[in-house]
């Protein structure tokens, strides 16, 4: 089925950021794929959107597993020839992360795969999907954490966070942000690195200054940009962060 609608797909869909970006791009009228990788939460996650009238569908998608990676853009070519958003949503941390003297290294190995590799992986999946949209743009959910210049400033709030695995992984992504922004600059593919703020999720143990809803404001907005928009940025709510 080619819809006229614009396709979007959410990886990490099915709690958290990721669940509340989903719903408000479908309440934007977007068509939304829910990517994600527990089958029990995305199921609660697809009803729960259908149950408001939104259209959604779910895919099984696990950044670990490449093969699943590969099915999800089959199954969204077939049904859909194209899409439109991606939202680079999924990402974990893990408690044996830590400071670069002491960071358990299969922890950093599995942060990397997951927030860096993962999120590479879909990214070069799902690429030709894009180029098939008429104007897509791709969201890669950052954090404050991984900016290099913010790691360095003792006057920073986030100077004291040091999680080498955690942080290492959203700088790697805030890279394919700027590697990628320019090998499409001059089409009309759009992307961008942004951190949504200190969100009370599962992640976070549930601490922060925002809700999900809340915290999945900036990333739509950078999913719903315009002819004309900015490719190449790292952005937060307050303006661009600093790489
Ligand atoms: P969350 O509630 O823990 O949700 C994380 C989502 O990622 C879950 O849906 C989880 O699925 C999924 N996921 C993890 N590993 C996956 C994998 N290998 N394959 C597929 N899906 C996987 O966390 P969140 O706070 O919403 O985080 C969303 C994004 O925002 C992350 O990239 C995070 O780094 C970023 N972020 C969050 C904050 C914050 O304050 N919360 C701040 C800055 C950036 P399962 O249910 O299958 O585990």
């Amino acid at each position: 089925m080619i819809s006229s609608h614009r396709i979007a797909l959410v990886t990490g869909a099915n709690k958290g950021i990721g669940l509340e970006i989903a719903r408000q791009l479908a309440q934007a009228g977007v068509v939304v794929i829910l990517g994600a990788r527990d089958a029990g939460r995305a199921k609660a996650a697809l009803d729960d959107l259908l149950s408001q009238g939104l259209k959604a569908q779910a895919v099984p998608l696990d950044l670990d597993d490449h093969a699943s990676i590969a099915a999800a853009a089959e199954t969204i070519r077939a049904e859909h020839g194209r899409l439109d958003i991606l939202v680079n949503n999924a990402g974990i941390v893990d408690a044996a992360d830590g400071p670069p003297g002491t960071a358990s290294l299969d922890a950093v190995r599995r942060i990397m795969e997951t927030n860096f590799i993962g999120a590479l992986a879909v990214t070069q999946a799902m690429l030709p999907l894009l180029r098939e949209a008429s104007a897509a743009r791709i969201v890669n959910l950052s954090s404050s954490l991984g900016s290099l210049t913010l790691n360095g400033d003792p006057a920073s709030p986030y100077y004291a966070a040091r999680l080498i695995g955690y942080n290492a992984s959203k700088a790697a992504l805030n890279m394919l942000t700027v590697q990628l922004a320019e090998a499409l600059r001059g089409t009309s593919i759009v992307i961008n690195s942004v951190s949504p703020g200190y969100v009370k999720t599962d992640l976070t143990g549930q601490q922060g200054f925002m809700s999900a809803e809340e915290g999945a404001r900036l990333p739509v907005a950078y999913a719903l940009l315009g002819e004309g928009a900015v490719s190449g940025r790292f952005v937060e709510a307050s303006g661009q962060t600093p790489w």
